[in-house]
């Protein structure tokens, strides 16, 4: 098969490579239909995750249909159409049981990290993957939900909702700041509007993308471009500071920007994936009684998300903007690697 293969910081190929095989009973064979590529497999290419070694194949969200199954799988069967998850979860260890998938510790090689396809273990940017603990980690998709439709469940939105909307703990009536519009942000905007956030605010400095946040439900937009952006985000507060800022970028600089907007009693939920070290100035926030929280997805919110999309009360199909075949992966990752200019948000390859 053919399959994107990491050659070491700054290399990629899409090449030919043994098809997976069936290594545990309870593991499952998947021919992908759809796959896309995340912001975190353009860290995994800069070097930024050491773990990942030289020849794995990338990916981690994708769907597509079982092809084989091993000795202990039961609720799935050929042919059944899946949603991979990007978190693999045995369902029966102690962190499975208390719904903190992304610490499972099934052993894949390492145990206590749910996170495995395309790190780990080999991913999804490939014709066959091997998806262990098959029972767990795959959702039968509805027949109501399309291919591409299913990809933005794999990671973005459980994501976005989970660790953005959920962690924060947005409420009915909150004002609700998030700082970056990439696909994640979004993910956090569409998902805070079904708590019912009375404000949604979508703070980025690329104009497109906050236009873009308009149709996921920001009710407003701030350019931190703009030297006032502050000043802006206070005024659509009544200068109390929001209940719930998110950050979901994953640079430094957006971390503290989350920290100065939040209001006294209020929340900073830290969704981006971090490659750097970041301040955390709690000589001046230790007197705002805020609450921090971050994490990696559990993606056991799933289903419900699942059942969201198939009844169009989530925009999932807004996210993909580019589409392309398996044989144009590498300009995939080209259009990917260069959204600024291309406007990419998510794109989708498939068959
Ligand atoms: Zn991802
Ligand atoms: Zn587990």
């Amino acid at each position: 098969m053919k399959a994107l293969v990491y050659g070491g910081p700054g290399k990629k190929t899409w090449t030919e490579v043994p098809n997976p095989k069936i290594q545990n009973p309870t593991d499952a064979i998947v021919r992908l239909d759809a796959t896309t590529i995340c912001g975190t497999d353009l860290h995994i290419l800069k070097g930024d995750v050491p773990t990942v070694s030289v020849g794995r194949i990338l990916g981690h969200e994708g769907v597509g249909k079982i092809t084989e199954v091993g000795s202990s799988v039961t609720n799935l069967k050929v042919g059944d159409r899946v949603l991979i998850s990007c978190i693999k979860s045995c369902g029966s260890c102690a962190n499975c049981k208390i719904g903190l998938y992304s610490h499972c510790l099934g052993d894949e090689g390492v145990s206590g990290i749910g996170w495995v396809f395309g790190h780990l273990i080999d991913g999804t940017q490939a014709e066959y993957v091997r998806v262990p603990y098959a029972e767990n980690s795959l959702y039968k998709l509805p027949s109501g939900v399309s291919d591409e439709e299913g990809v933005m469940l794999s990671d973005i939105f459980p994501t976005g909702f989970e660790i953005g909307v959920q962690y924060g703990s947005v409420k009915p009536g909150d004002v609700v700041a998030v700082v970056g519009s990439g696909p994640i942000g979004l993910a956090v905007i569409a998902t805070a509007s079904l708590y019912g956030a009375a404000r949604i605010i979508a703070i980025d400095l690329d104009a497109n993308r906050l236009e873009k946040s308009r149709e996921f439900g920001a009710t407003d937009t701030v350019n931190s471009g703009d030297s006032n952006w502050r000043e802006q985000v206070m005024a659509l507060t009544d200068g109390a500071g929001v209940d719930v800022a998110v950050e979901a970028v994953g640079v430094p600089d957006t971390f503290t920007m989350a920290t100065e907007i939040v209001r006294p009693g209020g929340h900073v939920a830290n969704v981006g994936v971090h490659g750097k070290e970041v301040p955390l100035h709690v000589e001046n926030l230790w007197i705002q009684n805020i609450f921090i929280s971050m994490g990696l997805v559990n993606t056991n919110t799933t289903p419900m998300l699942l059942k969201l999309v198939e009844s169009k009360k989530l925009p999932a199909a807004k996210m993909v903007t580019h589409r392309f075949t398996f044989d144009q992966f590498m300009e995939a990752y080209d259009t990917f690697g260069r959204a600024a200019e291309t406007k990419a948000l998510k794109v989708v390859i498939s068959r």
